[in-house]
C-alpha cells in the first residue's frame, strides 16, 4: 500500500487504506461508506420507496464490501477492537443482505 495516498473524503487527513468505489478511503471512511450503503440496500431497512437496483449490482457491491473488509482486516490496518469489530460486522452484513434481497423478490413474485 502506498503510504502517501490520502483518504479522499472531505477534510480527512488520514492515510488511505483501501480503494473502494473509485475512491481512496481511510479505514473510518470505508466503514462509514459501507454502513451507509448496506443500510440503503438492506431490504429490512427500506421504507417503501427502495431503489430499483438490480440484484446483480447489489450482489457485486456486497461482494466488494466483504472483499475489502477482509483485505483491510488481514492487512493489519484495523488496530483496535472497535475497528476490527466493525469490519467483521460489514463482512457479515454484506454476506446476508443479498440472500435477503433475493428472498424478498421471490416472495413478491409469488404473492
Ligand atoms: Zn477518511
Amino acid at each position: 500500500m502506498d503510504a502517501s495516498r490520502k483518504c479522499s473524503a472531505d477534510c480527512c487527513e488520514n492515510a488511505a487504506v483501501t480503494f473502494f468505489l473509485q475512491r481512496d478511503l481511510c479505514l473510518n471512511h470505508f466503514v462509514l461508506r459501507c454502513y451507509e450503503d448496506l443500510e440503503r440496500i438492506d431490504p429490512r431497512g427500506r421504507n417503501g420507496k427502495g431503489s430499483a437496483e438490480d440484484i446483480g449490482a447489489l450482489k457485486s457491491f456486497a461482494e466488494e464490501c466483504s472483499r475489502k473488509a477482509l483485505e483491510i482486516s488481514l492487512s493489519g490496518h484495523a488496530v483496535d477492537n472497535l475497528q476490527r469489530g466493525r469490519l467483521l460486522d460489514i463482512l457479515l452484513w454484506a454476506g446476508e443482505v443479498v440472500p435477503l434481497e433475493a428472498e424478498q423478490r421471490a416472495k413478491a413474485q409469488v404473492g
